[in-house]
């Protein structure tokens, strides 16, 4: 068979195939509508509420706390949208990082054409927020902060715990954007003391196209999605039946295995960044050197010379499938707001490359892809006039 090893578990994960085999019945046998009278519906309702409560236990949540959502970027958009319209009247000012993933990020700068003010903290070298800044930025019209937990392009875990205080400290509201820690790092919502967190299915080997946010209990919020009943009258539309089971169980099977995986995953990475670091010259890698402060699968290196565009190319003939950055805006040519933003010069931005490990991938797979990697970057640069070799 030909090679194909995938390195962009940060885009998306494989389905688990335990939350395959629970999700199968939903789409068949047990079809019923989950808020119908009937048999079918109370099958199907009976089956979301003990997804609820699954989902709940695993971050130290109350069932009543979680409402599912069709992903990550409509948990974002519910949380800040939804505090934006409810608080309106006492503030329009909102502070989040300059390196949220998209979906907050445009949120935000929609907001501003509605009028809300946004302020957009900037982070150190390796992507970290820092309280001091979050605790200067607040004004006495700020209504919410919403950072993200990590980083989904270099991997940093932001102080979560830390910042929340100093939201709370001048009565802020606090959301964060879990969707690449969830699974990956161990959390408690009540130890952190966030209002809002969003998750994703598939980013924890769940289904795509099912996520959920998390709200405390107390916290008023404007609907997002208006409609039915569903959600506890907060978020209309019919139930996802298989896709909040398979959720369920997928992240239970995370929470279950958390540690052994996060070692697994992050003994892989170092690996491979110890590799690329030996055998490459004129690189950067990127993001957070203290391993306990980067997610375990992440690795993010800025190649000087060439481009991240040519690299990917070559590795994806060679049956590695990597990323340029985030997969939201690979489309695009912009070098990354991220890199951008924790020093990363613009030319050298261009040449950069994420690879996130996954716990199917093995050792071979990483030397594999360091060999096709030195022998890539050698060839484009020996093509590159702007390289000169030492
Ligand atoms: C993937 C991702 C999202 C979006 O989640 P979807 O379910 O794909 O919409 C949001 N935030 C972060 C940090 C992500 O990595």
């Amino acid at each position: 068979m030909e090679k194909s090893i995938y390195l962009d578990h940060a885009a998306t994960t494989p389905l688990s195939k335990k939350a395959f085999e629970a999700m199968t019945p939903y789409f068949s046998d047990a079809f019923g509508n989950a808020n119908s009278q009937h048999v079918y519906g109370r099958e199907g309702a009976k089956a979301v509420s003990e997804a609820r409560a699954t989902v709940a236990r695993a971050i130290g949540a109350k069932p009543s706390e979680i409402y599912f959502t069709s992903c990550g970027t409509e948990a974002d958009n519910w949380a800040i949208k939804g505090i934006a319209a409810e608080y309106a009247s006492k503030g329009k000012h909102i502070i989040t990082s300059a390196i949220e993933h998209p979906a907050v990020y445009t949120t935000c700068k929609q907001l501003e054409k509605f009028g809300f003010e946004v302020t957009y903290l900037p982070v150190d070298g390796e992507g970290f927020v820092s309280a001091e800044e979050l605790e200067k930025a607040i004004r006495p019209d700020t209504i919410l902060v919403s950072i993200m937990f990590a980083n989904n392009e270099i991997g940093t875990i932001e102080p979560i715990k830390r910042l929340c205080e100093v939201a709370h400290g001048h009565g802020v509201i606090f959301h964060t954007d879990a969707v690449q820690a969830t699974g990956a790092v161990r959390y408690d919502v009540k130890d952190l003391g966030v209002d809002m967190l969003s998750m994703s299915a598939h980013k924890f080997y769940g289904p795509k196209g099912v996520g959920a946010l998390y709200i405390r209990n107390g916290l008023k919020i404007g609907k997002f999605m208006t409609g039915g009943e569903q959600e506890r009258a907060h978020r209309g539309g019919t139930t996802n039946t298989p896709g909040v089971v398979g959720m369920a169980v997928a992240l239970d099977e995370a929470m279950q295995n958390l540690e052994n995986d996060a070692a697994y995953v992050a003994s892989l990475r170092d690996r491979f960044v110890q590799k690329v670091i030996a055998n490459i010259d004129d690189i950067l890698y990127n993001g957070p050197k203290d391993t306990s402060k980067r997610l375990p699968n992440n690795a993010n290196f800025s190649f000087r010379y060439i481009e991240g565009e040519s690299i990917l190319f070559s590795l994806d003939l060679a049956g590695v499938s990597a990323s340029s950055g985030s997969a939201c805006s690979s489309a695009s040519l912009d070098p990354s707001r991220t890199l951008l933003s924790i020093g990363v010069p613009v030319g050298t931005a261009h040449g950069s490359i994420r690879f996130t490990f996954g716990k199917h991938n093995t050792i071979e797979d990483v030397d594999y892809t360091v060999d096709v990697l030195v022998e890539t970057v050698r060839r484009l640069r020996e093509m590159s006039p702007l390289y000169v070799k030492k």
